[in-house]
């Protein structure tokens, strides 16, 4: 699998498309290609994070949100951002 940036192409079809230098067909293509890419399932990157201790031994906080919950001990996703609690750090950061 590779990941590709959907709207970097969408912008390049639509620069392409303002050039008004298409024939209807290749135009026609140039539109059906977009509603394809806008069509794809998109992966967001997996956030890594883990539940931070508060004030109140029985509420712990997203360390990524923020989000505070009752007795998560044992989530291993955050309920409102989706991080995983594995207390790694994010892809992006790991090189
Ligand atoms: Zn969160």
């Amino acid at each position: 699998m590779r990941l590709i940036d959907a709207d970097v192409i969408i912008a390049r079809c639509e620069t392409v498309e303002q050039n008004n230098e298409l024939s209807a067909t290749e135009a026609n293509r140039l539109v059906w290609l977009k509603e394809m890419i806008k069509m794809m399932h998109t992966i967001d990157p997996v956030r890594h994070g883990e539940w931070v201790a508060t004030d109140d031994p029985w509420f712990s906080a997203c360390s990524v949100c923020g989000y505070i919950e009752y007795e998560c001990v044992g989530s291993n996703y955050c309920p409102e951002c989706g991080t995983k609690m594995d207390g790694g750090k994010d892809e992006e950061s790991e090189e």
